[in-house]
């Protein structure tokens, strides 16, 4: 039975798999950063209301954010991806050295553009599967601005659009296909520290002025200070995200960005707590005030074992995507022009297994990983080794080679979710491990009641390159692919 839901599922991606790469393309040619992935949002949402979902727009106050629903009661699967961009990391697709479409613009540099088509694709792949064969439940599609800000989720969590989900799925661009279970990444607080004096003239009567970046600078200096007496198991990083403007005027107003990570919820109140003590004592020694705001905060990330198990199996029926050899020569070409072992694309699905210490990093995914069962299935698409955050990454994002990715993410996740969706006593036992997974561990939200989204982030390097952007936006309906437009 449920092998040949799959079989519609499989073939719907089969018969579709184009019109999701355009898609992918045509976030890809965006490049927006988190908080103003206006057209983005925009193409999303279109896509799915002309598939028949129901859309509610700026869920959480967050105006890019949506959520995409189809079907009627139990059960419920969510999916929920990111498609932020990052900053600085322009590049035409397909050339494999750094080329930006437009100098300093930002760009896909990790290649979310894709799991934007992973959201769209998994939805409606499931849609066509419910439609043809008359399954109940429903289909939460979660559309996720911001990930790299580490912002969206824990607000969708705290504002209870998770309450009705019985399990989620999402998928990420890698440079393997495979899944793993167990604690995965580090928690976090993000904060910025502001501190307000007086300005003055800084030659003529600096001794008029109050200096806020003095206060900003102590604070650094007595967080570092206070490192060696923090457990080592910490991560913690800041930058001034506001130094004043010019030397000659003392800084009436100055701010530092922090993100406080730890593996759990106590560790990391704690780093934040020690740190406004800092901060205190800081605006004391200079005779400024302070104030912090924080932007985000999310839990750790775990993945349930038995959703990994499924999805790991499915991923196995799935197999590696066939690359060609212009794919592999293209991957292989980047990998040289970076200085990282020209190993190409990845032909071996990656052996099931425990995540062995968590990642120092974070993703805001963490907080639904302690409310519903979960499980991240990460999809080829990206050459061995290529670093993340970086304009190499951006090459093969925007090809082919992102679009059999996607293809075969959509593919893995749809089918884990038919597994789930046509079993309910499997459902029922994946409820019950992840109760015992979870164990004696009570989820509080690490993002307070009253935080509203930091939806000012990103909006002024928008409005900067935007205008330049524009001319060079891809458009889904069109014929070519995005890349053959970079062909010289
Ligand atoms: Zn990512």
């Amino acid at each position: 039975m449920t092998e040949t839901l799959k079989k519609t599922a499989l073939d719907w991606v089969d018969e579709n798999a184009s019109y999701l790469g355009k898609i992918s393309d045509a976030i890809y040619s965006f490049g927006e950063l988190g908080m103003q992935e206006i057209q983005t949002s925009r193409t999303l949402k279109e896509a799915f209301l002309k598939y028949g979902f129901a859309i509610e727009e700026g869920i959480s106050g967050i105006p890019t954010a949506f959520l995409a629903t189809y079907g009627a009661g139990k059960p419920v699967v969510a999916f929920l991806e990111e498609f932020d961009g990052l900053p600085n990391t322009s590049q035409k697709p397909g050339i494999p050295r750094h080329d930006p479409i437009v100098e300093g613009a930002p760009g896909h540099g990790e290649g979310h553009n894709a799991n934007a088509a992973v959201l769209l694709g998994s939805a409606l792949a499931l849609k066509a599967v419910m439609e043809k064969h008359g399954l109940s439940g429903s289909i939460k599609a979660f559309g996720v601005p911001a990930e790299e800000q580490l912002v969206s989720r824990p607000f969708f969590v705290r504002d209870g659009y998770l309450k009705e989900v019985d399990f989620a799925i999402d998928g990420h661009i890698h440079s393997h296909f495979g899944t793993s279970y167990g604690l995965k990444s580090y928690g976090l607080i993000s904060a910025e520290f502001t501190f307000s004096g007086v300005t003055a003239h800084a030659g003529v009567s600096p001794w008029r002025g109050v200096s806020a970046l003095d206060g900003v600078q102590l604070m650094n200096i007595g967080y570092e200070f206070l490192r060696e007496h923090l457990p080592p198991t910490l991560r913690v990083h800041h930058v001034t995200s506001n130094g004043g403007d010019q030397p000659n005027v003392v800084p009436a107003q100055a701010s530092t960005w922090y993100f406080f990570r730890e593996r759990d919820y106590e560790s990391i109140r704690h780093l934040y707590q020690k740190a406004k003590q800092v901060a205190a004592g800081a605006a004391l020694m200079t005779g400024t005030t302070v104030q912090d705001r924080i932007l985000s905060a999310v839990w750790p990330v775990r993945v349930n074992k038995m959703l990994a198990e499924i999805a790991y199996r499915n991923i196995r029926a799935i197999g590696m995507p066939r690359w060609s050899r212009d794919e592999q020569r293209l991957a292989r070409a980047v990998q040289r022009e970076i200085g990282i072992e020209p190993a190409g694309l990845p032909l071996e699905i990656s052996p099931l297994k425990e995540a062995e210490s968590p990642s120092g990093g974070s993703s805001d995914i963490g907080d639904v990983s302690w409310v519903v069962p979960y499980v991240r299935i990460d999809y080829p698409g990206q050459p061995i080794g290529i670093p993340f955050h970086h304009w190499s990454a951006g090459v093969c994002a925007g090809t082919t080679i992102a679009h059999k990715g996607i293809a075969a993410g959509v593919k893995a996740i749809v089918s884990t979710a038919l597994d789930v969706m046509t079993q309910p006593q499997l459902l029922t036992r994946i409820k019950q491990a992840f109760r015992r997974e979870i164990g004696h561990t009570t989820y509080i939200p690490l993002l307070p009641p009253e935080v509203s989204p930091p939806i000012h982030l990103n909006r002024e390097i928008m409005e900067k390159y935007r205008p330049h952007m524009e001319k060079y936006y891809y458009d889904p309906t069109s014929n070519r692919s995005y890349a053959k437009m970079f062909k010289s």
